[in-house]
């Protein structure tokens, strides 16, 4: 088939063999000339939208973008995919600001992203209109509404901006988060037509969405992180002080937790942000301070502490899990408490009547959320404007999660120790008995001598402590006493210790395990892609996501051309990296031989680049004479690597003398065997073969046989 120049920038810039759904139509629709806007969902792939025309036009593309942060990312991402670009904003000082305008006039760059508070200085729109400007792109376009939730009057100045410009240049609005009205606005304001609006819609399929209603928080938090705690996520709270009090909370346990505040000064909130995204500081707790700038593509779950004021603002910041289309969740932590303050906040504020009905309005969708038995990603859906939408199939409403268990003999148990106790004491001594600590006052009071005595030891006190608490939130234990709560059993918990009563308690829904760490070799790829960050100084996600360390892990290449099928990995970045992961699955695959057999031995090659390329040094070496081990060490790379390479060289029509390598009567052997096993894995064949036939040679004979073949 043949390929589209689209396509072709796609694959050789960017590493992705196919448009997602919407880029191309969008692409189009502008390289047509028209004004265009795309609605897309987080993580749809918005940037692709404009970069790609960006290439194509003639004069510079101008970005217009809210947040300083992102604009540096964006860039250094690009850089990363060898494309030129720079930003213009308040990080730089006049200077620099002045010297990169000069590169600019050069048309040195084809990309250039602006904050939109630039376009307020007058001289600057002056500065701009003796550019040559081909295309206008505006991210984040919802700002430009008043309806939005994020307006930002400065984006109103977009229109000036557009007025000065004499090439009228082609403009394309881009957001994930506009209601009807909100896109009517976009629309009418930048003159779209109807034709030029392209909705994908916002269904985001790999988020899993859910409400939790009757948990105890705190709690909740820390069984959630213990299990995903190697997983970048954040939490979202209402407050400064619960950030404070949550992140202090958490780095009091061991968790690498940030925090992210207005209250805090710049620096400090620069430093915050960029651990995170260095994924230094894994969990990050914040308010909705934090978060319009965040691109980070691998953050795993995006947990609401307390309900946000409307869905826009929700789905906004739970939108930020997943943008590298891996599984990902987002859980809202609901309490009507959170709505009283929510409407507190409003009726207190500087509004006016109509803004305050608006806005309380936008608080009950909210609340319906939380109770819709529907779907969850479908209410969001037709909230901002889906008409009906599909069940997600997933969200916690589709699946509840909830398994009903039947808990009475752990409840007998708690019980009896209880009343073998004495029902003088409260949960923490309960809790330590039932799971055999040695804590002196157990021992003053003989309680190791009780038949209960560690009879739970298999679960941890914290937890026999929470059933306790489950046990009293059902009545079946007693609180008296004051200060010192004693614990006693009551009348119906008397009732299920003669098993007259049974005890259900609905296991607090399951926290999946969302890690996507499933082999030592993900785990081996992140910290080669974190060593290149590190020397690079940009956050490791610039360098791959973990999509396309998946798919590495998955796909497993060993030479340049396969390393060019997998996602994300295009020409540029093969150049600079592809020997450094190529290392590092090389090196997995001594230690582990047996993941190679599971792989597909086809797979089909793209076109190699035509830059000098890593295997072609060893081809050099191999023609001045010298042996795959001679070359690997010279060269300071494994055997397999160049083993690799050459079988590159090969592919890529170098002439290599294999004979050398595999001996006539070994070919033999080998293509016996195959006879007999076939070519689905080589694992069968290399069993079926003496000791010294390797696999590079097994690899050797069938690409010798493929060409014979063909
Ligand atoms: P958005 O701005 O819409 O939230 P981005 O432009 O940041 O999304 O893209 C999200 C992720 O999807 C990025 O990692 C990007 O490289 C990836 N992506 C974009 N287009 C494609 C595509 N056609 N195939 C595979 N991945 C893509
Ligand atoms: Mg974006």
């Amino acid at each position: 088939m043949l390929k589209s120049e689209h396509q072709q920038l796609l694959q050789t810039y960017f590493g992705y063999d196919s448009f997602r759904s919407g880029q191309e139509e969008i692409i189009e629709s502008v390289l047509a000339g028209y004004h265009t806007a795309g609605i897309m969902p987080t993580g749809g792939g918005k940037s692709i939208c404009y970069q790609i025309p960006a290439l194509i036009f003639s004069g510079i593309t101008l970005v217009i973008s809210p947040l300083i942060s992102l604009m540096k990312d964006q860039v250094d991402a690009l850089h990363q995919n060898g494309i030129s670009a720079t930003f213009l904003n308040s990080s730089l000082s006049a200077n620099e600001a002045a010297e990169r305008l000069v590169g600019i006039k050069a048309g040195i760059y084809k990309l250039v992203y602006i904050a939109p508070e630039r376009l307020e200085l007058p001289h600057f729109l002056h500065q701009l209109s003796e550019l040559d400007i081909s295309f206008v792109a505006i991210d984040e376009a919802h700002c430009i509404s008043q309806w939005g939730h994020d307006f930002r009057p400065s984006y109103l100045k977009i229109k000036t901006l557009l007025q000065e410009i004499p090439q009228n240049p082609v403009v394309l609005a881009l957001t994930a988060t506009a209601t009807p009205i909100v896109k009517e606005d976009i629309c009418r304001t930048l003159d779209i037509k109807l034709d030029h609006q392209f909705s994908t819609g916002f269904a985001r399929n790999n988020l899993t969405f859910s409400v939790l209603k009757d948990e105890n928080r705190a709690q909740f938090l820390m069984r959630y992180l213990e299990k995903n705690q190697s997983e970048s996520g954040i939490i979202y709270a209402s407050t400064r002080k619960d950030v404070d009090r949550i992140s202090q909370k958490l780095t009091n346990s061991g968790i690498k937790a940030g925090r992210y505040h207005a209250g805090m000064n710049e620096e400090e909130r620069t430093r915050q942000q960029e651990g995170f995204l260095k994924d230094d500081i894994t969990v990050m707790v914040a308010t909705s301070a934090f978060g319009m700038g965040i691109d980070k593509s691998n953050v795993r779950f995006v947990l609401h502490y307390q309900t946000p004021k409307n869905m826009e603002s929700y789905y906004q910041e739970a939108g930020r899990a997943g943008r590298d289309g891996l599984d990902s969740e987002c859980v809202l932590l609901y309490s009507p408490q959170d709505l009283h303050i929510q409407r507190f906040f409003i009726d207190q504020s500087q509004g006016t009547d109509e803004w305050k009905d608006q806005e309380l309005q936008k608080l009950n969708q909210m609340k319906d959320y939380c109770f819709t038995e529907g779907c969850l990603q479908a209410f969001i859906l037709r909230y901002f404007g889906e008409e009906n939408p599909e069940d997600c199939g997933h969200c916690e409403n589709c699946k509840d999660n909830r398994v009903e268990m039947d808990v009475t003999t752990e409840s007998q148990m708690v019980l009896s120790c209880m009343i073998r106790m004495g029902e003088r004491f409260g949960k923490t001594l309960i809790s330590q008995v039932l799971t055999g600590s040695k804590v002196k006052k157990i021992e003053e009071f003989g309680f190791q001598k009780l038949t209960t005595y560690g009879i739970l030891s298999a679960k941890s006190a914290k937890h026999v402590a929470d059933f306790i608490d489950y046990l009293t939130a059902q009545q079946f234990i007693e609180i008296t006493g004051g200060q010192y709560p004693v614990l006693k059993v009551s009348d119906t918990g008397k009732e299920v210790l003669l098993g007259k009563r049974k005890v259900m308690k609905k296991e607090l829904k399951k926290v999946q395990t969302i890690t996507t760490v499933d082999s030592g070799l993900f785990e081996m790829l992140r910290q080669t892609r974190k060593e290149i960050a590190q020397n690079e100084k940009v956050p490791p996600f610039i360098i791959f996501s973990d999509a396309t360390l998946k798919d590495m892990a998955a796909k497993l290449p060993v030479t340049v051309s396969q390393m060019l099928t997998v996602k994300g990995v295009g020409e540029q970045k093969q150049d600079r990296y592809g020997d450094r992961f190529l290392q590092t699955i090389a090196k997995y695959l001594e230690d582990n031989p047996e993941a190679e057999l599971e792989k597909p031995i086809v797979m089909e090659g793209k076109k190699q680049t035509k830059k000098e390329a890593t295997y072609l040094e060893t081809y050099r070496l191999y023609k001045e004479g010298n042996s795959t081990g001679e070359i690997a060490s010279i060269r300071g790379l494994s055997k397999i690597t160049i083993e690799n390479h050459l079988v590159t060289c090969e592919e890529e029509g170098l002439n290599i003398e294999w004979d050398m390598f595999l001996p006539k009567e070994k070919l033999e052997l080998i293509y016996q065997a195959i006879e007999s096993i076939g070519t689905d894995k080589l694992k069968p064949i290399k069993e079926n073969l003496p000791e010294d036939i390797s696999y590079f040679m097994i690899k050797l004979a069938l690409l010798k046989m493929g060409q014979t073949n063909a």
